[in-house]
């Protein structure tokens, strides 16, 4: 079968998300991201999971770098400050107080918009830089990701910190500075800010979902973000067989495709918690995850023609 091509443009950005934790996204964005680097396409596979990034036990990038990933938070400077309350007012996320005398800051709750700065009439705002995470960067093995290759860029939030957006914003430029012609963004699960910082202009977003209740009804929310969000999606049923959930029944009522299945399989289980590559140690993971990256270039075929 003659692979198909990627669209006109000679570029993809495929986001796979799930409306809830432990459905195999990372299973499918790893072996996708080795398909389209032994197709032909220089991929970038993107960690945007950035409160627990692990495409990297699977793909360990070759000397990585990294660079911090910093948002500014606002300093007031006490004998400017006139105490007006006007970068109180301003601020949409409750992170600034007057109390006592001075305004408090609450960097937790600072979004780093810049707001305060500009009302403050006395210029008694100033910014620095918070780190708030990181990301990190590098090749992906030759030998695995010929003749393409690669890279595996990871976006990993600092513990206690809570501004994953920033992490994502930051690695996904990461991997646009890359120029890879195939992204692949492995985003949180669920459907919080977050995950909408995963697959925002992405070309397409495949859903990673089982056959369970909870995976239906994830789904459903899922799918309702991307649908709002305009981008198309296709969806992946794993561990495929381990029950009844009204989850193919849902895909067709609502005219989303069912890309691929993949096997409810103790093997695939048992391959993953090792850490392996499921396309390289299941007899079967190959033709799983070719037939899957066609089936994602086909539908962004479709969605781009
Ligand atoms: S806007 Fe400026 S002057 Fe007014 S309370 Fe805030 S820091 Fe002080
Ligand atoms: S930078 Fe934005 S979010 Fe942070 S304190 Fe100022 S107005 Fe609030």
């Amino acid at each position: 079968m003659t692979p198909t091509p990627l669209p006109p443009s000679g570029r993809l950005t495929v986001a796979v998300a799930s409306g809830k934790g432990g459905t195999g996204k990372t299973l499918v964005a790893t072996n996708l991201a080795l398909m389209a680097a032994r197709g032909g396409s220089p991929v970038a596979l993107v960690d945007c999971d950035a409160d627990a990034p692990n495409d990297a036990l699977f793909l360990p990038p070759a000397s990585p770098l990294a660079e911090p990933v910093e948002v500014p938070l606002p300093v007031i400077d006490a004998d400017a400050c006139i105490l007006c309350g006007a970068c109180r007012d301003a601020c949409a996320y409750g992170a600034l107080r007057v109390l006592g005398g001075t305004v408090l800051v609450f960097p937790e709750l600072c979004h780093g918009c810049g707001a305060c700065v500009s009302v403050c009439a006395p210029r008694a705002i100033t910014e620095q830089p918070r780190r708030v995470g990181e990301v990190e960067w590098g090749r992906l093995d030759v030998a695995l990701a010929r003749p393409a290759g690669g890279s595996v860029v990871t976006g990993r939030l600092d513990v206690g910190e809570v501004k994953t957006p920033a992490v994502i914003r930051a690695a996904r430029d990461r991997a646009t500075v890359l120029r890879p012609a195939v992204t692949i963004l492995d985003a949180p699960p669920g459907v919080a800010c977050s995950a909408v910082a995963a697959v925002r202009r992405a070309d397409i977003i495949v859903l990673v979902t089982e056959p369970t209740a909870f995976g239906l009804h994830d789904l459903e929310l899922a799918v309702e973000l991307a649908r709002e969000m305009g981008v198309p999606v296709g969806v992946v049923i794993n561990r495929d067989g381990m029950g009844e959930s009204g989850v193919e029944e849902y895909c067709m009522s609502e005219g989303v495709p069912v890309l691929a299945r993949i096997p409810f399989d103790r093997r695939v289980a048992e391959i993953y918690a090792e850490g392996g590559l499921v396309a390289d140690e299941h007899p079967d993971g190959a033709a799983w995850f070719e037939q899957l990256w066609d089936a994602v270039k086909r539908r962004a075929l479709e969605v781009t023609s």
